[in-house]
């Protein structure tokens, strides 16, 4: 028998072509399976009895119809129906890059170019207008004489002495009589002395103690946020860039107190309102757009722990923010000065104390930690890295959780594995993060649970480094390998039995089955009575 390759004829698909098709508005359907092939402008499926291509994509600006996908956006332009321009200071597809105009240049959303504004010119606008020009383009001539500068922007002449007028073309004139000078500086004087008591009262009442950012670079820094961490962006209140802003010049920067890789931690002063006070002051470089984004996350996440904080929470067990430095060149987050330092380099250095209700008075920190993700879970954020080099002690003993922005410091080589897994981060805390974070690169509440036990187990070991199936250092796949076979951290010497219970319970493969942080705490506590000699739990309680 022969079979000759011919198609269905229209309207008709199958093997026999006895099935009818569905698709509307016009499209082809595929001869064997039914499926629709959309014309441009219409999309849709056919779903068992529904028939495909009648939804119409009504996408804007020459956008293409995906019928799948809905419309797929030229450059410059965003949104389900390409319906908004690229924000301030982005463009490109999917408004994903940052333009590099300067001096009051505007930048095309669509190709990123610089649209100088007058008196600039170059590719990025950041050159002066040469020797002579000024205006829109450089394109008018200077009119300035005797050796006068030109402004570059509005071609105002700066003369030389004795050059006077508009174009310095002028011979000043010899004073006549000292008195009229005399008048004119002595008016001139009050007027200055005036204005300064204006400020100072300004000053005081702290109208001019900071300027916000503008709305423009709030506006692209929450766009940035909205396409990491919806929830997190859908809770700054607007303005909250501005709330926290402070000037450079209020900052004496002191002694380095830590260092990372994205900019240091220095101790330093702080001018405010109400006296000077010491501050941590850590800077970020920003200029690669990782790091820009891990600067304004740690700010959002603080902010928005912050704004959030009421007269339920008056003792927060996350790192006091006190301001926020945006607008310098070097960027800073400003928090409250702990003068212990971190959890690990404090649990190292007591290694060698040998005290009856030590390790009870250090579950205190981990009851601390463990309200801090209490905390952490009511704003739905999930800290990603939590770890013993992250809680800092403060003057009063308190353990506060730090280190937002998951910052790649000096543990790097050690403690954060570069990580080869594409849409993964390079580097990452592999021996305190949960098995799914690994694996899919899922974090949650609870994944920040298991890096908890780690924590635990770091404070029972004072300040051990985590070691899996004998080894410190273990690749991505290893760690997997040693995770999915159940190994876990081993219980540290002299660790009561129920610690290790608890730690081992963090460390479940089901996220739902950990412990929530408030049970975490709740048997924290227990544990720490039994342990505690009864004199200083009562010194507590007086407390
Ligand atoms: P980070 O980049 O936040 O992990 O900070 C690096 C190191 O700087 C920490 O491990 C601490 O030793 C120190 N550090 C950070 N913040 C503070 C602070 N608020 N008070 C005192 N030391 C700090």
């Amino acid at each position: 028998m022969q079979v000759k390759p011919m198609g269905c004829p229209d309207g008709k698909y199958g093997l026999r072509c006895h099935k009818d098709c569905i698709c509307k508005n016009g499209a082809r359907c595929h001869g064997l399976n039914g499926a629709c092939k959309c014309p441009p402008g219409w999309k849709g499926v056919v779903y068992k009895k529904v028939a495909g291509c009648d939804e119409m994509c009504d996408c804007l600006h020459g956008a293409s119809c995906d019928r799948w996908a809905g419309c797929v956006c030229p450059p410059g332009w965003t949104g389900p129906r390409c319906q908004t321009q690229c924000p301030p200071g982005m463009y490109g597809k999917d408004c994903e890059k940052y333009c590099i105009c300067e001096n009051g240049a505007s930048c095309s959303p669509i190709d990123g170019r610089c649209n100088c504004s007058s008196g600039w010119y170059g590719k990025n606008c950041s050159k002066p207008c040469p020797n002579g020009r000024f205006g829109q383009h450089c394109q008018r001539g200077c009119t300035c004489k005797n050796r006068a500068t030109c402004d570059n922007v509005d071609g105002s002449c700066t003369c030389v002495t004795p050059w006077t007028g508009l174009n310095c073309d002028q011979l000043q004139q010899a004073t006549s009589s000292d008195e009229p000078l005399l008048e004119s500086l002595v008016s001139l004087g009050s007027l200055v002395f005036l204005a300064a008591i204006v400020m100072a009262i300004l000053y005081k009442m702290g109208i001019l103690a900071c300027s916000a950012p503008d709305a423009g670079e709030e506006e692209k820094i929450l766009f940035e946020l909205k396409k990491m961490e919806q929830d997190l962006a859908q809770s700054l209140q607007p303005g909250w860039l501005g709330r926290w802003e402070k000037k450079i010049r209020h900052l004496t920067p002191g002694p380095l107190i830590g260092e990372g890789m994205f900019g240091q931690v220095r101790k330093a002063r702080l001018r405010t309102p109400e006296g000077e006070i010491t501050v941590a002051a850590k800077t970020f470089r920003v200029e690669d757009s990782q790091s820009y984004r891990n600067f304004y996350r740690e700010a959002a996440i603080l902010v928005s722990v912050h704004q959030q904080r009421n007269d339920d929470y008056p003792e927060s067990n996350i790192v006091r923010l006190l301001g926020l430095i945006t607008k310098s060149p070097a960027k800073y987050i400003l928090l409250e000065y702990a003068p212990k330092g971190d959890l690990l380099g404090f649990l190292r250095r007591i290694r060698d104390i040998n005290e009856e209700g030590l390790f009870g008075s250090l579950l205190g920190y981990a009851v601390d930690i463990a309200r801090a993700l209490q905390e952490l879970g009511r704003l739905r954020i999930a800290h990603r890295d939590v770890a013993a080099r992250n809680v800092l002690i403060t003057a009063d003993d308190v353990a506060k959780l730090a280190d937002f922005g998951l910052a790649r410091d000096v543990y790097v080589t050690t403690q954060y594995v570069r990580c080869t897994q594409p849409g993964l981060d390079d580097f990452l805390p592999l021996k305190w993060m949960a098995l799914e974070s690994i694996e899919t690169g899922e974090y949650t509440c609870q994944s920040d649970v298991w890096s908890f036990g780690v924590l635990l187990w770091e404070i029972a070991t004072l300040g051990q480094d985590p070691c899996y199936d004998g080894r410190t250092q273990l690749t991505f796949l290893q760690m997997v390998g040693v995770l999915r076979q159940g190994k876990r951290l081993t219980k540290p010497e002299g660790c009561p039995e129920d610690l290790y219970q608890l730690m081992k319970e963090c460390w479940c493969d089901v996220p739902a089955t950990r412990p929530t942080p408030e049970e975490a705490e709740e048997r924290l506590l227990q544990l720490r009575r039994e342990l505690l000699p009864r004199d200083a739990i009562e010194m507590e309680t007086v407390v």
